[in-house]
């Protein structure tokens, strides 16, 4: 079956790191005869400008019928003081939710080669390989109810932080399953101490591991797996979390591993279908200088082969390709202190040829 696959590259870097990761897609779908088609179109800032509003109806409608999304990145400070309905960030918001896109899964891992960049100590850092499970589509944002009142003295704000126990299941299993591919050890990571929802989140993780014998299951504080991540982040193999606590960990966690240029994402729902994108944004500081790392892009290509292409014997090529490109010593420049880096665009070439040899 021909699978297809939507290329949104936004704007700034967004479009630098995506045009890399299309080299290895349109080199791996000649050399493979992949029977994939790619249909590309803007998003963001960029299908501001030609449409007015950062996603249109036509967009979405192919966004529904691909396999894959291949998103690159959006925003830009020309767009900041846009309306909020039409600012590029709208436009992630928007297919996360028509799409159900409920499990993020966001890997922080590190390359040995690459432990001076992490602000943690070699000793602590080296061997990072955590997958952080996210729930992406409920709790706190976007519980209801929730408001602003203002007639009352004092005025007050408040949110609802809300599961129902399909929505818990649903991420568990996904962590589950993630937990039996890797090291077989899942940390739900909850507030059981002061919220409802949390006892009633770890209870049914607990009920669930039942199932699952095989992983070690433990159950966290959120505040400790911030502190844990910190001190000793090898600890971790697989963490699943609410939405709420998985935004924060997940950004500790990408901290740890030198540079946000290397890390990808899957967001992901029930039928399979994904959006994979790098965990950085547009950054505007640097785009059109032709310096971004596109590996982060280029592993999210490797999780859409894996998570939704059915592929996971090229996922691992990529993988394989990025490790060794990262051990002959090539760096970006957000990889390195010395002025011998290489570009963004000569990336996907030196990958190619390291594929051409696996
Ligand atoms: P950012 O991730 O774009 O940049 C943060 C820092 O990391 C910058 O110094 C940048 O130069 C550097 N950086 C990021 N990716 C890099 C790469 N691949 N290679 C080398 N260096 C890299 O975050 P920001 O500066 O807070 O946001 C910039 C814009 O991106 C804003 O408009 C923001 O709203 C948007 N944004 C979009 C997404 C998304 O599209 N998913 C995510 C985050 C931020």
């Amino acid at each position: 079956m021909t699978k297809q696959i939507l290329i949104l590259p936004g704007d700034g870097i967004g479009k630098e790191v995506t045009a890399s990761a299309m080299k290895i897609l349109n080199y791996l779908i000649e050399k493979y005869h992949l029977d994939f088609i790619t249909i590309e179109r803007e998003v963001g800032g960029a299908s501001y400008e030609l449409h007015g509003k950062p996603l249109t109806e036509e967009t979405l409608e192919i966004a529904k019928q691909s396999d894959a999304i291949l998103f690159g990145a959006v925003g830009g400070p020309q767009w900041d003081s846009l309306d909020w309905d039409v600012r590029p960030e709208q436009a992630l918001l928007g297919l996360r939710k028509t799409l159900g896109l409920f499990a993020n899964l966001r890997p922080a891992f590190l390359f040995n080669e690459l432990a001076s960049a992490s602000p943690l100590k070699n000793h602590i850092i080296e061997n990072l390989d955590i997958l952080i499970v996210r729930e992406l589509t409920g709790g706190v944002y976007f519980g209801e109810p929730r408001g602003l009142v203002e007639d009352v003295t004092p005025k007050y704000a408040f949110n609802t932080m809300v599961y129902n126990e399909d929505e818990i299941r649903r991420i568990a299993r996904v962590a589950f399953e993630a937990a039996m591919t890797r090291g077989k050890k899942l940390c739900s990571v909850d507030k059981a101490n002061v919220l409802e929802v949390s006892k009633f989140w770890r209870g049914i993780v607990a009920e669930m591991g039942l199932e699952y014998p095989e992983v070690m299951l433990s159950h966290q504080l959120a505040d400790n797996t911030a502190m844990q991540l910190v001190l000793n982040p090898n600890q971790y193999d697989v963490i699943v979390s609410s939405n709420l606590f998985g935004d924060i960990l997940s950004d500790i966690a990408a901290t740890l591993s030198g540079s946000i240029g290397m890390l990808p994402s899957a967001s992901l729902n029930s039928s399979g279908q994904g959006m994979y994108e790098p965990c950085h944004g547009s950054a505007p500081d640097i785009a059109g200088q032709g310096v971004a790392n596109p590996l982060a892009m280029i592993s999210s290509l490797a999780m859409a082969l894996e998570y939704s292409l059915d592929r996971k014997d090229l996922a691992v090529k990529i993988e394989l390709a990025i490790k060794n490109f990262i051990g002959l010593g090539h760096r970006t420049k957000d990889i390195t202190t010395s002025e011998g880096f290489i570009k963004t665009n000569d990336v996907a070439p030196l990958l190619i040829k390291l594929l051409e040899n696996e």
